[in-house]
């Protein structure tokens, strides 16, 4: 189900703009102009969050505010009076946000916000506090804003818990703590996960500046004096997790074939890398398939580029269906490997020769363009643990396959 915003403003432009933010961004959207049209929303409407404006005809003094929050939908509250009045009242509330309308930068923040919130349900993070209601403080701050949470009362907790959860992504700690603290923790931490796979965020007591420069150098990415306000607080891990989402774009770019949407060579090498040592380990020779198009410059010259293109695309979309177990990746041109991580000699030649099978038979369906094609392949089983003496015996034997007619498998 799409996710629902209530906007509850009265000035039209504004409600226009702020609809057009949420709809940009993947929302449902209601629009409510009075307390009295919100009210009537909330009645039989589901929220997964509100914009609220603080002045509304009638409601004069951020009377909607208690509204969406007894109704329990996650509030961001927007404003043109940016005086510290307003700001006090609006706090005393438990809400996400606080956002004045003083610039155009407030829009962007808000699409910000709006795009962050859904994700949020998936970022588990770990808070780390040996005082109760300090650690239940963090942990509504973070449910409020729909992340996972878990808690650990001190150093050695953490480190357990973090064990068994491999999906925690942030750790917010305390320095203070009996056993292991902040920082001893940030350095046991560091030494499995670096600073762009967890993001510590450690918390130190305004009396102690120096606690702050000791977090950084213990590997903490960032630190908050405590008594930190909402807004600070939110702003910090937002930012953190932002840098640790945009660090994984780009690497799941950097090991992406950018045509086909395959692991690139780059990923292959690094990841055929560790699976040889595993063989090795078990002294089990590696099972390793290179594959070739056949006649692939002749599609480029009789069908043109583009229809090229389709048959990388349509071919790797095979690969993916055929192999889902095993490490397949685009090596450049139209050159691709497999190397098996769950099949015996046997299985693996015969699954590759019912797709080479597969592939003669069915390619020329694979795209619009009707393009019928084969593939040749060569398969090396040799007891060597060498990831460059692997592909080449493979390509040795693609050569062979090439030599003997094409649309072939040699092992
Ligand atoms: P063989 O059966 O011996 O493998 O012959 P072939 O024509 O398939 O091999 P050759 O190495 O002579 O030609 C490969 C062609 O693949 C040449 C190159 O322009 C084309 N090619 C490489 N990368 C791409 C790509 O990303 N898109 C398209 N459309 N063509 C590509
Ligand atoms: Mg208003
Ligand atoms: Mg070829
Ligand atoms: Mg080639």
């Amino acid at each position: 189900m799409t996710p629902k915003v209530l906007i509850i403003e009265d000035t039209p432009t504004i409600a226009k703009v702020q609809k057009h933010i949420a709809l940009s961004v993947g929302y449902d959207v209601d629009v409510a102009t009075t307390l009295k049209e919100a009210t009537d929303f909330i009645k039989t409407n589901q929220y997964f969050c509100a914009v609220v404006d603080f002045i509304l005809p009638d409601a004069p003094n951020g009377e909607a505010i208690p509204i969406t929050i007894k109704a329990e939908i996650p509030t961001i509250v927007m404003t043109g009076n940016i005086d510290d009045t307003t700001r006090t009242a609006v706090e005393r509330f438990p809400i996400i946000d606080y956002i004045t309308k003083e610039h155009k930068q407030a829009y962007h923040y808000l699409k910000k916000q709006l795009q962050r919130l859904p994700k949020n349900e998936h970022i588990s993070i770990l808070v780390v506090e040996d005082s109760t209601p300090a650690r239940n403080f963090i942990k509504a701050l973070l449910l409020r804003q729909k992340y996972k949470v878990y808690e650990a009362y001190d150093g050695q907790n953490a480190l357990d818990i973090l064990a068994e959860n491999p999906e925690i992504s942030v750790i917010i700690t305390d320095y203070e703590m009996p056993n292991i603290n902040g920082a001893e923790l940030c350095v046991e931490v560091r030494r499995k996960h670096n600073d762009e796979d967890i993001a510590i965020i450690g918390i130190s007591s305004s009396d102690k500046a120096l606690l702050s420069a000791r977090f950084i150098k213990s590997g903490a990415n960032d630190y908050l004096r405590k008594p930190f306000n909402n807004e600070e607080f939110y702003c910090r891990l937002s930012q953190n997790v932002d840098m640790l989402e945009n660090i994984a774009t780009i690497r799941r770019q950097a090991n992406t074939d950018y045509l086909t949407d395959l692991p690139n060579r780059r990923y292959f090498f690094e990841e055929a890398h560790k699976l040889l040592k595993i063989d090795e380990k078990n002294h089990a020779p590696p099972c390793v398939a290179m594959m070739d198009i056949d006649h692939f410059k002749a599609i480029n010259d009789n069908y043109g580029h583009d229809a090229g293109d389709a048959v990388l695309q349509a071919l790797s979309r095979a690969f993916k269906k055929f192999f889902p177990n095993e490490l397949i990746a685009r090596m450049g041109g139209e050159e691709f490997v497999v190397f098996f991580t769950s099949a015996t000699k046997t299985s693996a030649k015969k699954q590759l020769e019912l797709f080479l099978v597969y592939v003669q038979k069915n390619s020329a369906s694979f795209t619009d363009f009707k393009i019928p094609f084969t593939l040749s392949a060569g398969l090396s089983l040799e007891p060597v643990y060498d990831i460059d003496k692997v592909l080449k015996d493979a390509d040795i034997k693609l050569y062979a396959a090439k030599e003997g007619g094409r649309n072939r498998l040699v092992v």
